[in-house]
């Protein structure tokens, strides 16, 4: 089977990251390809994790993620940093096991025309003004849902629900539903401004445009990237019709995945 290794550059990363290459070089059932891998091995925490994904986006279809975490929050990350002779025994003993969560599709369309830009998220995508508020149309399918005024909005997946999503007030979903969750980033509400100042999940049959008025100061975020700048007519946001797939060699109950990130272990006895 063919394996990449996308690490990040910490030292204890890069130890990690060494260790597993000469594992699977020592492996019959395994070896070593960056260009066309099965397996993509994220050694690092979510942050690697989401740098590969976009580094294989292209081939995402065609690949199985498995995350080492080394002393981050790892939330998308399975093994710890101790157990990679347990995952290289894992891979050698790999039948296609994997488990699949929603993806986002990002639509942009520019002021004064040209291609629309394609982007695929991870986590979520971000509509936000950083100098003054930022004020746009908010469609559901193509009905127009609301006038939002205040910081931004953010357009989650349920495996990014845990991430900025949950910052700003946005519910946790669980990734077996398909569905996009909007949420707001400190909208402005009183007798003149009103959104609807709660999260809103978006079915599968949905989707979600906004048009940003004063739009030459809007900043448009893919995961962890700055898509763009430049002056956006709208964003449309949909459930993608790809997923990312993860190689599951161990299963965690999601809620557990969730309470061990953010409450930590509890002791029942207590
Ligand atoms: P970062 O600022 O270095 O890390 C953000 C934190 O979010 C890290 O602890 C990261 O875990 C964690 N994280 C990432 N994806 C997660 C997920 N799906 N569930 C739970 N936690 C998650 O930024 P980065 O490493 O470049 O990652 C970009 C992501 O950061 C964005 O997609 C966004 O979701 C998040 N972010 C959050 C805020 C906020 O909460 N106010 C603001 C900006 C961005 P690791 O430590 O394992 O890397």
């Amino acid at each position: 089977m063919r394996i990449a290794i996308y690490s990040n550059l910490g030292e204890a990363s890069n130890i990690v990251a060494t260790s597993l290459k000469k594992k699977i070089e020592a492996s019959k059932a395994l070896k070593i390809d960056g260009l066309n891998p099965e397996i993509v091995i994220s050694v690092g925490g979510d942050g690697t994790l989401l740098s590969a994904f976009h580094h294989y986006q292209d081939i995402s279809g065609k690949i199985r993620l498995v995350g080492i975490h080394t002393g981050h929050l790892g939330f998308y990350t399975d093994w710890r940093d101790y157990e990679v002779s347990e995952l290289v025994e894992s891979l050698e003993h790999d039948n296609g096991q994997s488990v699949t969560y929603p993806l986002l599709d990002i639509k942009v369309n520019y002021a004064g025309g040209g291609p629309a830009d394609i982007g695929l998220a991870l986590n979520e995508s971000t509509l936000k003004q950083i100098n003054g508020s930022m004020v746009a149309d908010v469609y559901i399918k193509n009905q127009l849902f609301e006038s939002f005024r205040g910081d931004g909005l953010c357009v989650s997946t349920p495996s990014g629900s845990t991430a900025y999503n949950k910052s700003v007030g946005g519910a946790i979903i669980n990734p077996s539903l398909n569905a996009i969750q909007v949420s707001e980033i400190s909208s402005i509400n009183n007798r003149v401004f009103r959104t609807l100042g709660s999260p809103l999940i978006i079915a599968p049959d949905e989707w979600v445009k906004i048009i940003p008025k004063n739009n030459n100061r809007t900043v448009l975020t893919c995961d962890h990237q700055v898509i763009s700048t430049a002056t956006i007519a709208s964003v449309e946001y949909r459930i993608s019709q790809r997923r990312i797939a993860f190689a599951q060699y161990r299963h965690t109950q999601f809620w557990r995945r969730v309470s061990n990130s953010f409450i930590g272990e509890v002791n029942l006895d207590d």
